[in-house]
């Protein structure tokens, strides 16, 4: 369906804040301003808009907190001084040289973000990868969807969202565990909703140790202990065995380990794993009922399962139900990851994070990183995978790591452990902050700031969940001095010396990045800005010589990336290897979203109308724990860990397991004070093999405040 074509004073574009990727239509008005509505022409969401779309607008409008010009010290302890844009990017290429030559290219790293677009992402990879000569680049989207994309690779063969958001009309059953679409993914929920109003008998289960507003519509919540989500999928697994409700010539056909996978979840007993689960056995036998009579069968998740020390292995126990029950490649089925930002996906098809090569390549492939090198011609591409975001900061804390050029993201907020990372950006000998607002607090440990153009006033392309690429018209001026995110890192490419960087617009890096997929899965070679433009939108692959609007479902022929072709069975343990709680820190913690606030809340913190739902962090506690620690409703908690200590109100509230505590990612010194920021307590252990943190589980303990 082809979007709305560019009128005089009205352009198409896409909601930055999601991964659900709403098409909205923004219309220029004479003073210069922006309005804005959802596109109703546009598949994803037909029109709607949630409270943080609807109110996008206003962070365009509102410029009171961008940076307007470059900014430079020569030294940590002089004030930051204008300069221009040449003297910025000469001295930040002078040090970058520097440090290459005497300690090595993997002296220097970037830390970019799942809001970058896709042009950005292109750039920086090639820059850091193809001609620096390391692998570290890393993004923010380690911290929510490195999980899901090691786990689609060991069971699908690659990195690929098999199901398109049509499936959701098409579904009788939903699993939608470690989610809470109801709040971070709005819109997509409202067409779950409208699809159960319309259909009573569909069956929706939603898992979660709190009870959420997607449990609004759900037929049955399973209040699980946190970090049993393998036990319970595996318990579920032997159910649909023991039922006879598995695809027999699915597995037969198109999968394997089918044998050691049934010999791995038949080892605990019914009982043993809802006591483990925290779970009544009828309640785990009806999910698998649900789920075994199901025609069509969509798993959904997000932050609750890629947010753990186990999270490869969460995401695989779960998308062994839809393998074993044959709910993959068919309309109505599959595994459906929702991704937390509007532009991870992107980021995933350039290669953009440490351990990636552009299109879905090995770096440990030498075919691959031959065939890129090549392609680019620049340097020899490294093996070693580079530093992942919370290794970044770890190496800048021991020393190896002397540079780090912090792009669009808020990692003194974010990240695990803040505390940590604030000491590492103490001790880093070299910083670049490249940002659109004055508030982010790695601002304060820069030595070169630079002034980034914001959504609307840069043109680009995103990817969301269902591998839809859109194209993002350029709407209004940047303030000031603020240059695209592409143009900033091509031009200090070019101080570098390296070629390859002289692009006239982003189409030309578009048209680069997608003659790269050729021949690839996720083959764009097709797409150009000219047919995104004309279609509103397509999903990949987009091969060639393409008239459609690309690939909504991927295989429907059942021939799997995998070498065998067939689909990966894993037989994963269900072993715990988080933060456990003890008579030290008894509560486990779990951290998470709420529904009118995003990320570190630099652009949501700044519309009234969103700071009106909940103007300030908490603490949810049970009732129950709340008593044993005389703490009441409002009154000031402290949470202290090994790490750390945040204070906010309690919020007292039996919709959070006994045992358990919640507190709201969002709060930092964005809005607010330092003892308010989550990730004061939070772990920095992280998952073996995708490195995301296990931001949903450490062990705290909880007090009631006391004035000295
Ligand atoms: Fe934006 Fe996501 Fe809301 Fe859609 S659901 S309007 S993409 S925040």
């Amino acid at each position: 369906m082809a979007g709305l074509k560019k009128h005089s004073d009205t352009y198409t574009s896409t909601c930055c804040y999601c991964g659900v990727g709403c098409g909205v239509v923004l219309s220029k008005e004479k003073n210069g301003t922006i309005t804005l509505q959802g596109n109703q022409n546009y598949p994803v969401n037909k029109g709607m808009l949630c409270s943080k779309g609807l109110n996008l607008h206003y962070t365009v409008n509102d410029k009171s907190d961008r940076l307007l010009y470059p900014q430079m010290r020569y030294h940590k302890n002089m004030p930051m001084q204008r300069v221009s844009w040449d003297e910025a990017l000469n001295r930040t290429a002078a040090v970058f040289k520097t440090f290459i030559d005497k300690y090595g290219p993997d002296s220097v790293a970037f830390y970019a973000s799942g809001q970058c677009l896709t042009e950005e992402y292109y750039v920086v990879n090639k820059l850091i990868k193809g001609f620096i000569g390391s692998n570290n680049i890393d993004t923010n989207s380690r911290l929510c969807m490195s999980s899901a994309v090691a786990g689609y690779k060991i069971a699908l063969g690659e990195d690929s969202v098999p199901v398109c958001y049509d499936d959701i009309e098409m579904a009788d059953c939903f699993y939608i565990t470690g989610a809470n679409p109801a709040w971070c993914h709005p819109i997509l929920w409202r067409r779950v909703e409208a699809h159960k109003a319309a259909n009573p008998d569909i069956k929706i289960i939603v898992v979660d140790p709190r009870i959420t507003d997607s449990c609004g519509i759900a037929d049955l919540h399973l209040q699980l202990n946190p970090g049993t989500d393998i036990t319970l999928n595996h318990a579920i697994g032997r159910l649909l065995i023991e039922n006879g409700d598995v695809d027999t010539h699915f597995i037969a056909n198109h999968a394997e380990g089918f044998e050691q996978y049934s010999a791995v979840v038949f080892k605990r007993t019914l009982a043993e794993s809802a006591g483990i689960c925290g779970l009544s056995e009828s309640d785990i036998r009806l999910a698998a009922q649900y789920i075994g009579k199901a025609g069509g069968f969509i798993s959904m998740w997000t932050m609750g399962l890629n947010q753990s020390a186990i999270g490869v292995n969460k995401n695989l126990s779960l998308i062994n139900l839809n393998l074993i029950t044959g709910h993959i490649g068919k309309p109505g089925s599959g595994p459906m990851s929702l991704t937390g930002q509007p532009n991870a996906m992107g980021g995933r098809e350039v290669g953009g994070l440490a351990n990636l090569l552009p299109a879905h390549r090995n770096m440990s492939n030498p075919l691959h990183r031959e065939e890129v090198q090549k392609f680019w011609g620049g340097t020899e591409i490294s093996p070693k995978p580079g530093l992942s975001a919370t290794e970044m900061f770890e190496a800048l804390n021991d020393g190896s790591l002397k540079a780090i050029w912090i792009m669009c993201t808020n990692p003194l907020t974010s990240l695990p452990n803040a505390r940590l990372a604030e000491e590492a950006l103490k001790k880093a000998k070299f910083v670049v902050v490249q940002e659109v607002s004055n508030k982010p607090e790695s601002l304060k440990y820069a030595d070169v700031i630079l002034p980034a153009a914001a959504w609307a006033e840069k043109e680009g392309t995103m990817t969301n969940s269902e591998r839809r690429i859109s194209y993002l018209n350029k709407i209004i001026d940047a303030p000031g001095e603020a240059l695209p995110d592409a143009e900033i890192i091509c031009r200090f490419a070019q101080k570098m010396g390296y070629k390859g960087f002289d692009f006239e617009n982003p189409a030309q890096i578009y048209a680069e990045h997608a003659k790269l997929t050729a021949k690839t899965n996720i083959d764009i070679s097709g797409l150009s800005y000219d047919i995104l433009k004309e279609k509103g939108s397509v999903q990949w692959p987009y091969k060639k010589r393409s008239t459609n609007n690309g690939t909504p479902r991927l295989f429907t022929d059942k021939l799997f990336y995998t070498p065998s072709k067939k689909a990966v069975i894993s037989a994963v343990a269900d072993t715990l290897t988080s933060e456990l709680p003890d008579a030290d820190y008894p509560l486990i913690l779990t951290t998470g979203r709420i529904r009118d606030q995003w990320h570190t809340m630099s652009k949501t913190g700044k519309v009234n109308k969103l700071n009106q739902h909940i103007n300030q962090s908490f603490l949810t506690i049970h009732p129950a724990d709340a008593e044993q620690l005389n703490l009441k409703d409002g009154e000031m908690a402290v949470i202290t860990s090994r790490r750390g200590e945040v204070r906010v109100k309690a919020s007292v509230s039996a919709e959070i397991k006994q045992g358990v505590v919640f507190l709201p990612m969002h709060w930092g010194k964005i809005l607010g004070n330092d003892l308010n920021r989550a990730n004061n307590v939070t772990n920095n252990l992280v998952d073996d093999i995708s490195k995301e943190p296990d931001f949903k589980y450490c062990a705290v303990h909880v007090s009631k405040f006391e004035k000295p």
